[in-house]
């Protein structure tokens, strides 16, 4: 039996690296579904299909292929046989990743690849709807959050560590933006699972976070007397 992990919460709270380092920690195989919709949305970008666009999108869906590869420095992605894991980090890609996830036959798309990952893994898998909708029987399910003005900060730092140009202003309002749509949206919009637990990062140093989440997980495989 596998055991999965459920982590879901707001742009920027630090979920991608707070679960990968806590997944390094216990062994588990860390997925970022967010690089899922973003590879998507950078196909889109590319062809000059409108990501808001519900038909011209679902249309777009055959020609794509996403491939996703584990592997030690982080998880790859793939647009057919080229890599873009580093391609789709960009303000561009974010927004459009958000407009067109919120498109039913995107997620549809998606699902059944999420699924099978975690049949196959013990995983720590972080996204929006992943305790709700991706994975409704997972074995332990967190909320990650941290407040707006703090997300926005580590973001800046992220995008300049990236040798990005970042602006506080402008991506605290994109981030609001973007927890807004994902929110609001019909399907699968962003909130916590009811039989969710709250991780809230805000003041955390990132060891501090991933130390919580470890201990979280430890003591679910406790309670139920799991053996991996
Ligand atoms: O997590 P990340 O910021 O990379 O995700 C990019 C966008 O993809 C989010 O704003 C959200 O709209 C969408 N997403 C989603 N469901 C997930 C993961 C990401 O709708 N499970």
């Amino acid at each position: 039996m596998t055991f999965a992990v459920a982590i879901d919460g707001p742009a920027g709270a630090g979920k991608s690296s707070i679960a990968k380092a806590a997944a390094g920690k216990l062994g588990f195989l860390y997925v970022d579904t967010g690089a899922l919709y973003r590879t998507i949305a950078l196909y889109l970008l590319r062809e000059q299909i409108d990501p808001r666009d519900p038909a011209a999108v679902e249309a777009a869906l055959p020609g794509l292929e996403v491939g996703i590869e584990a592997a030690e420095e982080g998880q790859k992605m793939f647009l057919g046989e080229e890599e873009v894991t580093a391609l789709i980090r960009t303000p561009e890609v974010s927004m459009a990743a958000s407009q067109c996830s919120a498109i039913p036959a995107v997620r549809a798309y998606l699902l059944e690849l999420q699924r099978e990952l975690a049949r196959k893994n013990n995983v720590l898998m972080d996204g929006r709807d992943i305790g709700t909708v991706v994975l409704p029987d997972a074995q332990l399910k967190i909320f990650l959050t941290a407040a707006a003005e703090e997300r926005a900060r580590r973001r800046v730092r992220q995008l300049e560590a990236a040798g990005q140009k970042a602006e506080f202003e402008k991506i605290l309002s994109e981030i609001c933006l973007r927890d807004e749509q994902d929110s609001r949206r019909e399907i699968a919009p962003l909130k916590p699972a009811a039989d969710s637990l709250l991780l809230d990062t805000t003041g955390e140093t990132l060891e501090e976070s991933v130390q919580r989440l470890v201990e979280m997980v430890e003591a679910r495989l406790r309670e139920q007397g799991t053996r991996l």
